[in-house]
């Protein structure tokens, strides 16, 4: 039985990133922590840096990409992106990583993978989130498939069937709206961003959003990017406890941001 190994090693504004190894491959979605805490974080999962294959980036926010710069000292691993978050992001850097160009709603190959980059709805130049498949028809390689959809303001029909099929749903909640409503360090601007149509998604948003789609295939699901101040674990916690088919069908778990607590399958 080949393992499937995944675990999500950061979340929210201190950086998302998440490491999912198959029989095959060993690859970072997102790298928003430095090359230093990826370094200390993956070798407590037993994971050298260099035993990383490939990392695939979903946008140039600093929360999803501050690793490359030191990830680009390993001159060969391939990092996939598409052209508008390369050239935001090489533009801060000292060095050209070895980027690997890949175009939003183009499926592509890496090794064992199928993944489908689309687009979602955020202020960033041209943000996506992943859809990746592997696995055979196979009892010792059975099919899997992970969505990656954290930041962005509403989910369009093509983001909610991915979200439909993935096994593994990676989704944001994040933040709690009357928590936002009530925060005194952002100004209203700022609300307004987070809360808009290219910002990111609320807990009741999610919730809704979860219990709207039918004939789901979800095993996993894990709540992520929750902000720090505006947004509580054991808020998000209730909130989706009543999750139809949750504990029956599919398990839950909210990461927490303000550890480094790793957590996975
Ligand atoms: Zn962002
Ligand atoms: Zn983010």
């Amino acid at each position: 039985m080949v393992e499937i190994y995944f675990k999500i090693l950061g979340s929210s504004s201190s950086g998302n990133a998440a490491v999912l190894r198959t029989g095959e491959s060993t690859i970072l979605i997102d790298a928003g922590l430095s090359c230093k805490k990826l370094h200390f974080l993956l070798k407590q999962e037993g994971i050298e840096i260099e035993e990383l294959d490939a990392v695939f980036l979903t946008h140039e926010h600093n929360d999803h990409s501050a690793g490359i710069r030191g990830l680009s000292k390993y001159g060969h691993l391939p990092i996939y992106a598409n052209q508008d978050t390369v050239q935001a992001i090489q533009a801060k850097l000292p060095r050209r990583p070895n980027w690997k160009i890949f175009e939003t709603g183009s499926p592509f190959s890496f090794r064992s993978f199928k993944i489908h980059p689309f687009s979602v709805p955020h202020d960033a130049y041209d943000p996506v989130g992943f859809y990746f498949e592997w696995g055979k028809e196979d009892l010792f390689d059975p099919p899997s498939s992970l969505a990656w959809v954290t930041d962005l303001g509403y989910v369009p029909a093509l983001v909610k069937e991915r979200i439909r099929q993935a096994k593994i749903l990676v989704v944001e909640a994040n933040h709690c709206s009357k928590m936002l409503e009530d925060d005194n360090k952002r100004p209203w601007s700022l609300k307004q961003r987070i809360r808009g149509r290219h910002g990111h998604l609320s807990n009741q948003s999610t919730f809704e959003l979860l219990e709207s789609i039918e004939n789901n295939c979800w095993e996993k699901i894990f709540l992520m990017h929750l902000s720090k101040d505006c947004n509580d674990v054991n808020v998000v916690r209730d909130r989706f406890s009543s999750l139809t088919g949750q504990g029956e069908r599919f398990s839950t778990y909210v990461v927490d941001p303000s550890t480094a607590e790793t957590i996975g399958v």
